[in-house]
């Protein structure tokens, strides 16, 4: 009977195609082709694209007959829908996107199982919250509080309707996250290491030499000479063993030093 009613519901076939990594998410069967789909009556374009997996947080713009549509658009017969993934190179313009407005800051709220990349991301002065005891309840409203991106390998929870911006990463590398999270939001130009405690997330204030002769050990004392501290956990900072490991893991990752050394002497 059951059956009967939901045939009765059916509105018709709908084609889907998606482009570029959103295919990571799919079947290989379904990758780079159209994709056929029944709906029924009141479907809407995010419930179809979440159907197959994708967050619609992964997702910039849809078109439809190639038209663009919002995520609440109703499908109808017939419909030809293609889906793009946030995409610097694509050239979109004179379309407008599915999300309103783009983080003109990006921050992060990263998910419990991401700790080191946290850690790397304050290195490069990200404003990054983390803490291994977050529920996913706590990370969406952060997001939404804030206006800060969630980073997560959990793609459940970038389908929450109050997210708007997320991206799910895909390595279990911490070093190869790093990689996915600078490329895809675009963060080459944007690094301000030595600016946030490693700890806390807190922004650095500058503190005189003299202030830290006698707790900081001597050797470092000897040979550097800009010190900032973290004004919540007392922490000092200087450019030592930390920074010297993620230039080299930025170099590692193919990271093109010219582009971001002006912002190491600021
Ligand atoms: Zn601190």
């Amino acid at each position: 009977m059951t059956i009967i009613e939901d045939q009765d519901h059916l509105m018709g076939t709908v084609f889907l195609r998606f482009y570029e990594e959103l295919n990571d998410f799919l079947p290989e069967a379904m990758q780079k082709q159209w994709i056929e789909r029944e709906f029924k009556e009141g479907t809407t374009l995010k419930a179809v694209i979440e159907e197959l997996g994708i967050p619609h947080t992964e997702v910039d713009l849809v078109l439809v007959n190639s038209d663009s549509e919002e995520f609440s658009y109703r499908l109808k017969p017939g419909d030809r829908v293609s889906i793009y993934p946030v995409f610097e190179s694509l050239d979109i313009r004179g379309f407008s996107r599915v999300r309103p407005v783009p983080l003109r800051q990006v921050m992060f709220v990263l998910d419990v199982h991401l700790g080191k990349l946290t850690k790397y991301l304050r290195i490069l002065g990200f404003d990054s919250l983390y803490s291994n005891d977050y529920t996913d309840d706590e990370i969406a409203l952060i997001s939404k509080r804030d206006h800060r991106a969630i980073l997560t390998r959990d793609r459940g929870l970038l389908k929450r309707k109050i997210i708007t911006h997320g991206y799910c990463i895909r390595s279990k590398d911490p070093d190869s996250q790093l990689k996915e999270v600078i490329s895809r939001f675009d963060l080459m130009h944007a690094f301000h290491p030595f600016t946030l405690c490693l700890v806390c997330n807190r922004v650095l204030i500058t503190v005189e030499k003299a202030a830290v002769s006698g707790i900081v050990p001597e050797r470092v004392a000897k040979y550097y000479s800009e010190f900032k501290k973290c004004p919540s956990c007392n922490k000092i900072y200087w450019k030592g063993s930390h920074w010297v490991s993620m230039e080299k893991r930025l170099k590692k990752l193919h990271f093109n030093r010219s582009k971001w050394d002006s912002h190491l002497h600021d």
